[in-house]
């Protein structure tokens, strides 16, 4: 006979999305089931945000030993010989972090008395899912359903992962590192990756469809980005297709047909996600979709009641953060609280070097929305504290958007070495409808990356400081 379980919240996945939603629905007494197949955590935290900023750091720190060891260290430093990796270990650490965290979400989910069934989940109605066969089959009744399936990769046609021709996932566990790298793909995943591999010693190529690299960025923003790459023997050849492999190359071809053979040990495809909809029973379900996503209205609920769905599963963007908050909500829309999802903006950082921060409307956007608008740039080469960094000569900046009406922030951008952890202030300040006189009004720690803000808002107000 298989286990019969009745609870009043199930949980399809353990990503940031499940786990989130699953610890916030035990907190509030509600007797909650979270399934999932592999370890707790998801893409994020096993094979995505984590591993690959872990892997970030190692190159950029390898980089940094060997630019001293090359006698090309603006610092003074030097180091009698070149530096040694060794990937395995190096992974090995990279393990040891997610290994950690996951079991750290494990003891989180327990705390909150939250059961987790580990196995494959497979719906044979709205309400009942079943993990398991025969004698070890679970069957999980729930009044309440929260889909957070997440994503996967998305596999090109004429270039399917197998052998040498790898996803984000394989590329986070590589044995060694590929003399001959080739990204396909010029996304914010494939060029932290790109990079990361390039500070670890491989030559890589970048290939992009489009006539841009960072397509979900502005240009502005993605410039620094460009120049870093050329700067770092980064070959990108855009519009550009992939038409297949074989012999150790990646056959291409550019947008006037002119084709070329180029050799690669690795070529890791990531031209996007897509939403992990298929083999779970969905079908089963009577949920509307919204295109290949699962539709949702603002408070996360399905065409069928008492079904909700969050995370990667439900669109763009696919984004840890949006995922854990939808996760959160949800639980609290259950236990009986009036909650939507509506933020003023859903950052994005890309961890390229140097990293960019979009936090709200572009002053593009904006205009196409018919908003007339201030905009204050600051750049990095007038800030101490970046060139303290060395992050001053790289172009970088931030930038504020106000409404020109009311002064209201509507946007907060940013490029440069160290940016990522100014997004938090950007999003503090849309979410909490700041004008460009709160920013300018408070008063900002010298010397940090932060005061670039301060004066970012003082140049749109006019009257900048320090440039
Ligand atoms: P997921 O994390 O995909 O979790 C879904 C879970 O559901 C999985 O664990 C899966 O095993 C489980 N599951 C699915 N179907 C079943 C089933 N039928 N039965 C049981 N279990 C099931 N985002 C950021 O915000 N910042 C970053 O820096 C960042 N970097 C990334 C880097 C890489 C290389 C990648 C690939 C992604 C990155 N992301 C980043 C995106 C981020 O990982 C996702 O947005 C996030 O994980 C989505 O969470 P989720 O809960 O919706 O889905």
């Amino acid at each position: 006979m298989p286990e019969r379980i009745d609870a009043k919240v199930l949980v399809l996945g353990g990503g940031p999305g499940g786990y989130v939603a699953a610890i916030r629905a035990g907190q509030q007494g509600l007797p909650t089931v979270l399934v999932e197949a592999d370890r707790l955590g998801g893409t994020c935290l096993i094979r995505g945000c984590i591993p690959s900023k872990a892997l970030i750091h190692a190159a950029a720190e390898f980089a940094v030993m060997r630019q001293a060891a090359a006698g090309a260290s603006k610092l003074g430093i030097a180091l009698k010989g070149p530096p040694a990796i060794d990937l395995a270990h190096t992974v090995g650490w990279m393990d040891g972090i997610v290994d950690r965290l996951s079991g750290g979400v494990a003891a989180l989910l327990k705390r909150a008395k939250v059961r987790v069934v580990a196995g494959w989940g497979r719906f044979s109605d709205a309400k009942t899912c079943h993990v398991g066969e025969g004698e070890a089959e679970i069957v999980i009744r729930a009044e309440q359903v929260i889909l957070a399936a997440g994503s996967l990769p998305v596999e090109l046609k004429d270039l399917p992962f197998g052998g040498p021709v790898i996803s984000s996932t394989e590329a986070l566990d590589l044995a060694e590192i590929p003399q001959r790298l080739l990204v396909v793909g010029a996304g914010y995943i494939g060029l932290e990756l790109g990079q990361a591999f390039a500070k670890l010693g491989a030559k890589v190529t970048v290939v992009e469809a489009l006539d841009r690299i960072l397509p979900a960025f502005d240009r502005a923003l993605a410039e620094p980005v460009a120049r870093a790459l050329a700067g770092a023997g980064i070959e990108t050849r855009l519009e550009t297709r992939a038409l297949g492999s074989g012999g150790g190359a990646l056959l291409v071809e550019d947008n006037k047909g002119k084709q070329a053979r180029l050799d690669a040990d690795i070529i890791l495809v990531t031209v996007g996600r897509r939403p992990n909809t298929a083999g779970w029973g969905l079908e089963t379900m009577g949920i509307d979709m919204a295109g290949p996503f699962i539709g949702i209205d603002d408070e996360c609920r399905t065409s069928m009641a008492g079904v909700f769905a969050i995370g990667d599963v439900t669109g763009e963007p696919m984004l840890e953060h949006r995922a854990a908050t939808q996760g959160e909500m949800v639980a609290e829309i259950i236990a009986g609280h009036r909650r939507r999802f509506d933020p003023a903006a859903i950052p994005a950082v890309c961890f390229t070097d140097p990293e960019i921060v979009a936090a709200g409307l572009s002053p593009e956007e904006a205009a196409a929305q018919g908003i007339e608008v201030l905009t204050g740039v600051f750049p990095l080469s007038a800030s101490g504290r970046a060139w303290t960094m060395e992050a001053g000569a790289g172009g970088g900046f931030v930038r504020v958007t106000a409404r020109r009406d009311d002064h209201r922030l509507i946007g907060a951008h940013a490029v440069g070495q160290g940016v990522s952890e100014l997004s938090a202030e950007f999003s503090l300040a849309l979410e909490m409808g700041a004008v460009l006189e709160d920013i300018a009004g408070t008063i900002h720690v010298h010397p940090t990356l932060s005061e670039s803000f301060h004066e970012a808002a003082l140049r749109a107000l006019g009257h900048a400081i320090h440039v």
